[in-house]
């Protein structure tokens, strides 16, 4: 949808195999919110970002989880996880679309299958690494650089440009389901206030999202495009 190339070495089903199984364990052990009415709109935003989607594949679920983090993700196959903690910063249908859009649209690039292969191929390129520089006097520079590299790649969520391209997609996706664009920017002000009086210490090349005023900006300027791409829902 953004026609940026990706290099991805891991077949899609075993992604969704990895989704499921985490999700399972996810459900015993994260308690499932018990508020009719939250997860009642959470099914309904849901089912009309899946609609647009295109992902025909996918099993969807949409499940509230009971926690204070502010925090949701996507996993490959279709499961959507909210957690409650990220209601009140959402607020309402339009900034929960924002979010499950943005989570939907990971899923729908594949973001978890190309995070995967970066670290599957910055191990091969450890090991290839390890056997050039061993017998050098780069051997143990190289280490110390390798380790820190992979560790990022694996614990990062993901990229900035992952991020940049979600944001992206999914602008185009809550436009398609019927929610303006434009409230996307509210929330993701309302996000970066929540980071910043939460005492969100980590140093910014290591942030999980894009640094929120590029975020914001890169925004406002796409949607124009998104807003080409609005359909009134019709239920
Ligand atoms: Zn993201």
């Amino acid at each position: 949808m953004t026609g940026r190339s990706q290099f991805i070495m891991t077949p899609s089903g075993q992604e969704t195999a990895l989704g499921l199984s985490e999700f399972d364990k996810l459900k015993r052990e994260v308690p499932v919110s018990g508020d009719a009415a939250k997860t009642a709109i959470l099914q309904k935003v849901g089912r009309r970002i899946a609609e647009v989607s295109g992902m025909e594949e996918a099993q969807w679920e949409f499940v509230l989880f009971e926690s204070p983090q502010a925090n949701a993700f996507c996993l490959p196959g279709g499961k959507v996880e909210i957690y409650t903690g990220i209601l009140p910063i959402t607020r309402d249908e339009a900034g929960l679309a924002t979010v499950i859009g943005h989570e939907v649209a990971h899923a729908l690039a594949r973001h978890g299958g190309e995070r995967m292969s970066m670290a599957m191929g910055l191990q091969m390129l450890g090991s290839v690494g390890t056997v050039a520089t061993a017998q050098s006097k780069y051997g143990p520079v190289f280490q110390q650089m390798y380790a820190p590299a992979s560790q990022v790649a694996v614990a990062l969520p993901h990229s900035r440009v992952q991020e940049s391209s979600a944001d992206e997609i999914g602008l185009i996706l809550m436009a398609k389901a019927g929610y303006a664009p434009q409230s996307a920017v509210g929330f993701w002000q309302r996000f970066s206030e929540y980071n910043r009086t939460s005492g969100n210490q980590t140093p910014w090349f290591l942030r999980t999202h894009p640094l929120d005023e590029q975020r914001i900006a890169k925004i406002q300027s796409l949607l124009p495009k998104a807003q080409a791409e609005f359909r009134p829902a019709t239920r």
